[in-house]
């Protein structure tokens, strides 16, 4: 039975210009229907003196709708809010209180936790503790039966939430924002997430509360900060949404997952998330400035200096990249690793010769330092990856081919990202999938489809074994790793038939050449790569 959506309106910091609000919401309300109810978060009061607030307190002025706010998070505004439990303000307006649950009679269910966060004691009127949060969070989630609310109202931002998410613009979520508000996000898991007080809009795409292919799937938060009422630059200040209880929702429905669903910005895996606690940002690696000339004779120009100045714009002392435990013949710096095979260094990442390719441009994607798996490897490397990704997909087609890519994290100690080159002529992306799946079945491997733009650190835990194949087209299909994983599967699969139909390649070692005829492939994919090689752009 489909149950009729209520109609809902959000707000952002009101700052007592009550008549720009209410004359907003009624002009929308004229042209596009009724709203059910009004949140506001943020401050609700100004510090301008309150002739526009006395005409609604004595009845001259009217809200056009029922309007719930949330309280003071400054001393000048704590006068308006009496009863800490939530009283009338006004006709059609209410003020919700300090904390709580409010439930409609739809059905809909709505915490509130007002003022800003606040570690002193005793706690401010206009500030909210840790213990204000806990005992929040003890109210609602301790039955086994709690699945979430459908609303959540703070005034502050909740700290981290741009984590893994679109830009949150000038706002720095690693700094700006409350931890307490993270972690309560992340125990009551709301549909809806609304917060002011940083005098802009954002909306995060949604993020998913479970773990992918650990805990069972449940339903995606928003959230959405709002600017404040009637500013200049005309940032939303009103958001409009419908909302289905979740009390009333098909459990199907309910848990769809958005096309655009990210990873969880507060957490990165179950155990942290299971103690409430958020996760601070990844530190972020400074550049490596490594270096060193390939092509002396050509006169190639190489800067070490100005290569990263986009993500790092006052660059500190580089810090060293992670070194191996022992011997690595991967890591650049490392004495094992055969430098004639290299072909293009980039500032966090480089680009080999697979020695015993399947084809003679067979290259891998290898960090510069020590990294066993992308699972493992900082942003700014993720970044290069993604980039050399880009840039040699461009490379091949130009040269009639397609590149699969295969990553293995089993028995291997440094990230090797595998890029295999198919001409376009032997057969589409459709089939090279078909033969990765129709392979995996045959050997009772279990091939997951990823989404394109997915990413594995969403799916893998650091540590844990597993191989993925990406196709062209960006998808992904992974495998978790559990035991006794055929270590040249990839390599089989592309060998075989159905693919490149090399078969007596499927052994590197069956493929290995004289050293001489390795520099010869090395130079001659330098020469061919350099109009592609962005590490030349100044
Ligand atoms: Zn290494």
């Amino acid at each position: 039975m489909a149950q009729k959506p209520l109609r809902l309106l959000a707000c952002g910091d009101v700052e007592g210009k009550f008549d720009v609000l209410f004359n907003r919401v009624r002009a929308i309300q004229k042209k596009s229907g009724n709203f059910d109810l009004l949140l506001c978060v943020g401050n609700f009061f100004g510090s301008t003196p309150d002739a526009e607030w006395e005409e609604y307190k004595t009845g001259i002025k009217k809200a056009p709708i029922q309007t719930y706010v949330l309280g003071a998070n400054n001393q000048e505004t704590v006068k308006y809010f009496q009863d800490a439990d939530g009283c009338e303000l006004a006709e059609n307006i209410t003020y919700l209180g300090r904390k709580g649950i409010f439930t409609g009679s739809s059905g809909l269910q709505i915490v509130y936790l007002s003022g800003t966060e606040s570690v002193d004691e005793p706690v401010p009127g206009y500030s909210f503790s840790p213990k204000d949060v806990s005992s929040l969070r003890t109210m609602l989630c301790s039955t086994s039966q709690f699945k979430g609310v459908d609303i959540l109202l703070t005034s502050p931002w909740p700290k981290y939430v741009g984590n893994f998410g679109n830009s949150s613009g000038e706002v720095d979520t690693k700094k700006c924002g409350s931890a307490l508000i993270s972690g309560l996000a992340t125990d009551l898991k709301p549909r809806y997430h609304f917060a002011a007080l940083e005098k802009t809009y954002y909306e995060r795409l949604p993020y998913r509360n479970h773990i992918v292919l650990q805990e069972t799937t449940q339903h995606a938060t928003r959230f959405i900060a709002l600017a404040s009422v009637g500013n200049p630059e005309k940032k939303k200040y009103l958001y409009a949404f419908s909302i289905v209880p979740m009390k009333l929702m098909d459990a199907a429905e309910l848990v769809k997952q958005p096309p655009d669903v990210t990873e969880n910005p507060y957490r990165k895996s179950g155990k942290e998330a299971s103690m409430g606690k958020p996760i601070p940002a990844p530190e972020e690696e400074s550049a490596c400035q490594f270096f060193f000339d390939l092509n002396e004779k050509q006169g190639r120009k190489r800067s070490s200096t100005g290569r990263d100045s986009k993500s790092s714009p006052h660059p500190k002392q580089p810090r060293k990249p992670p070194q191996p435990p022992g011997p690595c013949w991967f890591c650049l710096a490392s004495p094992e690793v055969e430098k004639h095979l290299v072909v293009n260094i980039g500032t966090h990442c480089y680009l080999a010769l697979a020695k015993g390719g399947l084809s003679d441009d067979h290259v891998l994607i290898l960090p510069i330092g020590h990294y066993q798996s992308v699972v493992e490897l900082s942003a700014e490397v993720v970044e290069e990856v993604e980039k050399y990704k880009v840039t040699l997909r461009r490379f091949f087609k130009s040269r009639g081919k397609r590149c699969v890519l295969f990553e293995r994290n089993y028995k291997s100690h440094h990230l090797q990202l595998q890029v295999i080159p198919v001409p376009l002529s032997r057969c589409t992306t459709d089939d090279i999938k078909d033969a990765f799946v129709t392979q995996a079945e045959q050997q009772q491997i279990e091939l997951l489809e990823i989404p394109e733009h997915s990413d594995i650190k969403q799916i893998a835990q650091p540590g844990a074994a597993y191989f993925y194949v990406e196709l062209d087209t960006g998808e992904k299909l992974f495998h978790r790793i559990k035991k006794n994983f055929p270590l040249q599967f990839g390599r089989e699969v592309l060998a075989s038939e159905a693919i490149l139909n090399i078969p007596d390649k499927s052994d590197w070692r069956q493929c290995q050449v004289s050293k001489e005829e390795e520099e010869m492939l090395a130079h001659r994919f330098r020469k061919d790569f350099e109009p592609f090689d962005f590490t030349l752009d100044d």
